[in-house]
């Protein structure tokens, strides 16, 4: 996003965070990343590699938020409260940067993952024995995002079940555990898509729609809050108190 917009952004964001106490909703908060450090392809404003240093005062900025606990995805949704750490995509960096710190603050994540990215010898991407290593550390949870990337929107019935389905049992056969977390590559999803995913047997999918995840919310459609590599701790708390929500839906 470019500096002016952001800047755009927070001034709205000021006004809405004023406005918070009046309509606040609760709920789960699911926050969206991507690598930590990686080049993210087709990242024209350099938004979802953030550094790392960043992403520790993140985490460290979460430690320090009183009332706010750090849940995993089903947890986290059940209730209706917390705060969720997620990363799409299956960056190299999600083990060898994200974990490591998140294990130490015992701080539980997903990570979504897209097996043609794995597949694909791109050392960007977590390679299978590295996922297999990503799933033993304390707190990890792996979930699906799709095959091969596309457009779930833009797949016919037979293509739309092949992403959901293959992603689904390739991960099953490299971790030798069940997958039932997925989310959707783009933030693309109707109701179509929505009711495949559950056909598929997820029990679980997130979205791109900014707010917070109430717990009667569709567990289907669960609202996700994009965090970006120009985010500052202030911006992070922001985010995370809802002052960004007016954004809504990313696809
Ligand atoms: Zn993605």
């Amino acid at each position: 996003m470019k500096a002016w917009k952001l800047a755009l952004g927070d001034g709205v964001s000021t006004i809405f965070g004023l406005l918070g106490p009046l309509r606040r909703h609760p709920g789960c908060r699911v926050l969206m990343y991507h690598a930590l450090g990686a080049e993210v392809p087709g990242d024209r404003q350099a938004q979802y590699s953030m550094a790392a240093e960043r992403f520790r005062q993140h985490m460290h900025c979460l430690e320090g938020t009183q009332g706010r606990q750090v849940l995993g995805l089903g947890d986290g949704v059940k209730v209706g409260s917390g705060v969720v750490i997620t990363f799409d995509d299956g960056y190299r960096d999600t083990l060898t940067v994200a974990a490591p710190l998140l294990a130490d603050l015992a701080f539980p994540f997903t990570v979504f993952v897209t097996p043609g990215f794995t597949r694909s010898g791109d050392s960007r991407y977590l390679s299978a024995p590295e996922l297999r290593e990503l799933a033993k550390v304390p707190g990890a949870s792996i979930g699906a995002h799709g095959n091969s990337h596309c457009r779930l929107t833009e797949c016919d019935d037979a293509h739309l079940d092949r992403e959901l389905r293959e992603s689904r049992a390739w991960l099953e056969d490299v971790l030798g555990r069940a997958v039932t977390t997925m989310s959707y590559p783009h933030g693309a999803v109707d109701g179509r898509v929505r009711a495949a995913a559950a056909a598929t047997g997820y029990e679980f999918a997130a979205c791109s729609r900014f707010g917070a995840q109430a717990s009667d919310g569709d567990p289907l459609l669960i609202a996700r809050t994009d965090i970006w590599a120009q985010d500052d701790s202030a911006r992070l708390l922001a985010k995370t108190a809802g002052a960004w929500d007016w954004m809504g839906w990313r696809a």
